[in-house]
């Protein structure tokens, strides 16, 4: 049954939030805090993560198994670490199959954890109900420095460390923010996004934040909204799967293998243009993927269709040379 596994939105099904910040904004502290939250609430926590930072230097910025000890600790909870290696793609993916896999085994929470690092926001935005952003109290410099695309992504932004001597900067913040969003247009038309001041070490507005998620899900679940999103979102992981396996098809294929290194060379001298060569390859790579199959006819080469059986065959595998 493809509702379920694909994320319907029926009642009393799960919740998917995704948290992003900085380093050292304070993420797993926060998560710490609201997780205990949310599980003394009587709700189960998948904590699922996307560091892109392992992908570049080996090492990673989230996910190693020391952070959030309370939280491993606990049954209700379970933490994983962002899955290594591949592209961003890849890895968003795989986190994505993750928690359909988390929510079938009955985790009603799910928080899918980033650092802000290249398009790694946009990619937990893609497959979350709400997205919440982590910020360092401390308004002017920071908010200029601030990327407005992913403010643009937030449903509600959380100024942290809202204690002890950076209480007022906190709340300066907050204020900038609030302000800041008006200028923006809301990603839902339901929802304007909401700033709130926390303190994940002190445990302040956790239960306030956890309210706010509540009206969030009643505000957007009640016309629709919610189900829309989950819905695109669903279409975009479709998308994705399909382009990610095509390309594994073509990387595979032994036509493309045999003749990329010629073509790379063409176009990297100037003698091809990119999108000339890119066509010519694929035109190879769908002659041999025919001639695989009952009918060995292909598309031709010249010809931009995707062809077929009966197509001209002038273009046998190795056959579209320059
Ligand atoms: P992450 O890198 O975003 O996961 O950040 P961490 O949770 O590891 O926190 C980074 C540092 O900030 C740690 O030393 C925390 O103790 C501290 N921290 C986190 N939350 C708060 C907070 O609410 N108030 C204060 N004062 N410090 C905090």
């Amino acid at each position: 049954m493809l509702a379920p596994a694909h994320g319907g939105v029926q009642g009393g099904s799960s919740i998917r939030l995704g948290i992003s910040g900085v380093p050292g904004v304070g993420k797993s502290t926060f998560i710490e805090a609201l997780g205990s939250h949310i599980i003394a609430a009587g709700h189960r926590l998948a904590v699922l993560a996307i560091d892109p930072s392992s992908r570049r230097s080996g090492g990673s910025i989230l996910g190693d198994k020391t952070r959030m000890e309370t939280l491993a600790r606990n049954e209700a909870a379970f933490i994983r670490p962002s899955p290594t290696g591949g592209t961003l793609g890849g890895v968003a993916r795989r986190t994505r199959e993750t928690m359909l896999l988390c929510e079938a085994a009955g985790f009603d929470v799910v928080i899918v954890e980033t650092v802000g690092i290249g398009q790694s926001e946009t990619a937990v935005a893609d497959m979350v109900d709400m997205f919440v952003l982590l910020m360092l109290p401390g308004g002017g410099d920071e908010l200029q420095g601030i990327k407005k695309g992913v403010v643009e992504l937030a449903d509600l932004i959380l100024v942290n460390k809202a204690d002890g001597e950076f209480a007022a900067a906190a709340e300066r913040a907050v204020a900038d923010y609030r302000s800041a969003l008006r200028l923006l247009r809301p990603a839902l038309s339901q929802w304007r996004p909401e700033v709130l001041a926390v303190s994940a070490l002190a445990g302040t507005n956790i239960d306030k934040m956890w309210q706010v998620i509540g009206r969030f899900r009643h505000t957007v679940e009640a016309d629709g909204a919610l189900a829309e999103r989950r819905a695109e979102q669903a279409r975009a992981a479709l998308w994705a799967e399909i382009s990610a396996g095509l390309l594994e098809q073509l990387r595979l294929s032994p036509v493309l293998r045999a003749r990329l290194p010629e073509i790379e060379d063409e176009v990297m001298a100037g003698r091809a243009a990119p999108a000339v060569a890119a066509r010519r390859l694929l035109e190879a790579f769908l002659a041999g993927t025919a001639s695989a199959g009952p009918d060995a006819s292909g598309p031709g080469a010249g010809g931009p269709s995707a062809g077929g059986p009966g197509a001209a065959s002038g273009a046998a595998p190795g056959g579209a040379r320059p």
